[in-house]
């Protein structure tokens, strides 16, 4: 058997390992998603990172001071999006693009906004490289959302913000969702944001902790 081979294979067993011991536990039954967790193959995203850390239940550095979530966080978030298929999603904070690629499998389109360059020019690259189409990114303020492609069924927030930026309320369809850590610098709760006629509807999945959404409608860049 080629390393290649071998590689895949751990890969696989430890996909199946990640689902079945830190998300089914934990309350993930949406049997989309959970499929999506075990077809996306993590260790792709961090690159340089060994195997077994990459399915580990923790957050992983993926450079430029940024982390991959952990599998548990990036799957309750994607739950609670409620994704059929026909969808188009806004993800604000594009790091690795190992949520844009769940959420690839799960929506009909996916526009992603990074700020730092770096980094989305080598997710941009490698998503060319592995054939992900039907994800569009963007460099930019993501706390700004993407106008010209609202309105959006779900919008998810993979950095922690002091308080909902209003320009993602707006761009929220009838009916959306828009999943946000929000809160302290240090620790934010998760919030779901439903437009129901119109008015919001909140509802607060618990704590959590996020490297900080920086921009207009975020934390200052302190740098
Ligand atoms: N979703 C990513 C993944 O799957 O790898 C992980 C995201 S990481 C926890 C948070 C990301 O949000 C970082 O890459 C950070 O640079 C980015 N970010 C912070 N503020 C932002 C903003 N205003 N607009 C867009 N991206 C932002």
């Amino acid at each position: 058997m080629t390393q290649t081979h071998e590689t895949d294979n751990e890969a696989s067993l430890l996909r199946e390992w990640m689902v079945s011991r830190q998300l089914e536990p934990r309350g993930i039954t949406d049997p989309r998603v959970l499929s999506a967790f075990r077809d996306v193959p993590r260790h792709e995203f961090v690159p340089g990172v060994d195997l077994r850390s990459a399915y580990g239940d923790h957050p992983v550095p993926i450079g430029e001071g940024q982390t991959i979530s952990q599998p548990y966080m990036v799957a309750v978030m994607t739950q609670c999006l409620k994704l059929t298929g026909t969808e188009k999603v806004l993800e604000i904070g594009t790091g690795s693009g190992y949520q844009a690629a769940i959420l690839s499998r799960l929506a009909e389109k996916v526009y992603t906004v990074e700020r730092i360059a770096a980094l989305a020019h080598r997710t941009e690259e490698f998503f060319q490289r592995s054939g992900y189409t039907n994800v569009t990114i963007k460099v930019g303020d993501g706390t700004l959302g993407w106008p010209e492609s609202a309105p959006y069924d779900g919008i998810i927030v993979t950095a922690g913000s002091p308080a909902v930026p209003p320009p993602l309320i707006e761009q929220l369809a009838e009916g959306g969702r828009l999943v946000i850590p929000a809160g302290g610098g240090y620790s934010q709760r998760l919030l779901v944001l439903e437009k129901v006629g119109g008015k919001i509807i909140q509802r607060d999945e618990g704590g959590c902790v996020f490297v900080p959404l920086i921009g207009e409608h975020g934390w200052k860049d302190r740098s």
